[in-house]
Order: C-alpha cells, then sequence, then structure tokens
C-alpha cells in the first residue's frame, strides 16, 4: 500500500474516550484516544493517566496484528504518541461483546458463577444507544432495525470468533487470560465489514494467569487501584 500522508482537520465526534478528528482526505479520519475514563454508564468519571497513549499504542498493535490474520480492521497507522489514521468506515451501531469467562454483567444477569470458564464462548450483542443504556439485542433486532443484513451478521460473528481465537492465544502466550472483550464494526468504501473502535484494556478484560489480578478497566470501574500501572503492564506485555 502506498504511504498516506493526512493532515488533521476539525473535530467530528467526541465520545468518552476517543475523539475523531476529519482529515484532508476523505477517505480517512484521525482518531485520538483520551485520558479520561468513564464507568457505571457515565456515572463515574475520572482520569488515567497515559492512558490515551497506552491505549492508542496496544490498540494499533493488536490491529495490525489481527491484518495478519486477515482480519480487515480500519487502522492505517499512528499519527502521534495518542492519535492514529484510520479509514473511515459506516459504522454499525452494535456492540459486540464476547466472553470466555463469566464475569461483569454475565455473573448479574444470569447467575453464572464468578470466574467459571465457559463451554462455549458466548457472544452478544448490544444496541449502541447511551440513552437507551445499550440494552442487550438479538440477530432479529438488528435486521429489524436495518442496522445489518443477515450476511453482514453472519461475517461480522466470524471475525469475532476468529478474532477470538487469535487474541485468547496471543494473550495467553503473554500470561494473560482474555475474559472478555467488545468490539465494533463498520462497512469500509466497498461495503465490506471491517473491525473499528479499539482494542484495550478500556474494552477488554485481561486477568493475570498467575495472580488472577485484574489488568484492565475494572481497576477503575471498582477502585482497585494501581490502575496505570496495569495499562503500563500490558502495554509492555503486548509488545513483548
Ligand atoms: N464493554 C465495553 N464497553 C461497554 C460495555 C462493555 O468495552 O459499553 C466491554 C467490557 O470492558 C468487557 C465486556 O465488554 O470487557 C463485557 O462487559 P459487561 O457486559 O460485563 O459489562 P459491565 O460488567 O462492564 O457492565
Amino acid at each position: 500500500m502506498k504511504e498516506i500522508s493526512v493532515k488533521k482537520k476539525q473535530k467530528l465526534y467526541e465520545g468518552k474516550a476517543k475523539i475523531v478528528f476529519e482529515t484532508d482526505n476523505e477517505d480517512y479520519y484521525i482518531q485520538e484516544f483520551k485520558d479520561d475514563a468513564t464507568a457505571l454508564d457515565g456515572k463515574k468519571k475520572g482520569k488515567i493517566k497515559a492512558k490515551g497513549v497506552l491505549n492508542n499504542q496496544i490498540s494499533g498493535q493488536l490491529f495490525s496484528y489481527l491484518e495478519s490474520y486477515h482480519v480487515p480492521t480500519h487502522f492505517v497507522k499512528h499519527m502521534s504518541d495518542n492519535s492514529m489514521v484510520i479509514k473511515k468506515l459506516d459504522m454499525i451501531p452494535v456492540e459486540v461483546v464476547m466472553r470466555n469467562i463469566a464475569t461483569g454483567s454475565l455473573v448479574k444477569r444470569y447467575g453464572v458463577k464468578e470466574g467459571k470458564e465457559l463451554e462455549h464462548p458466548i457472544l452478544e450483542f448490544y444496541l449502541k444507544d447511551d440513552a437507551k443504556h445499550d440494552p442487550l439485542i438479538n440477530e432479529d433486532h438488528i435486521l429489524s432495525f436495518e442496522h445489518a443484513n443477515e450476511e453482514e451478521i453472519k461475517q461480522i460473528k466470524r471475525f469475532t470468533q476468529k478474532i477470538n481465537a487469535v487474541l485468547k492465544s496471543y494473550f495467553i502466550r503473554r500470561n494473560m487470560l482474555l475474559v472478555d472483550f467488545k468490539l465494533e464494526f463498520g462497512r469500509n468504501k466497498l461495503g465490506k465489514i471491517s473491525l473499528g473502535d479499539e482494542i484495550s484494556p478500556d474494552t477488554c478484560r485481561f486477568w493475570d494467569v498467575v495472580s488472577g489480578e485484574k489488568m484492565d478497566k475494572d481497576r477503575f470501574r471498582q477502585d482497585l487501584g494501581n490502575v496505570e500501572a496495569a495499562y503500563k503492564e500490558v502495554h509492555s506485555r503486548v509488545f513483548n
């Protein structure tokens, strides 16, 4: 691919953890990662020092790794310490959650035992709608609300299962359990399903294989302390 160079233009959208900017090239955006952290449906707010830089680098590395397994992503290249150039995607307003070990909302909703290794990974869809508190939905909701068609849903599920297999073994080699994670997909210029958003300790749960220590945003959500150190440790293992 030829080297692309873009200039940052006006802010397009600011979310809780990232800002998206337009560029002088209509095919590309710049996504900037913030140190801001929110939890409990936005009720808990704070900052995690250096999170923007760490998540930018972790995400870029994981996107590149997934691309090497033929999973298309929006990642193009890094722009700065805390930002990356991404391909413009037509985002599907659905959060795809994949779970290998029971924790969080799975335990709350279904009463499964915390920490239980799931016999079969569980894939869930949530509607991306803050005002409605991201309700759990199924494939029929997605079809009926016309967020994606049947073939696209199939592709999203295939990619999510592949990403789970690839990342689970990537992290186990780094002594981390990939407990669960959230993905967001969109359509590229050609209408093909591509992975967007980020993959970081903000959107994944990681448990240390040896100590069982949480190494992700749960440290912030649950006031466990050493949040920045945990993100740094994930970063250092990802680049190992
Ligand atoms: N997740 C996320 N954004 C969300 C909701 C969940 O990145 O808005 C991630 C979360 O970090 C975890 C997985 O999705 O890795 C499953 O989260 P869960 O449904 O257990 O939600 P929680 O317990 O955080 O409410």
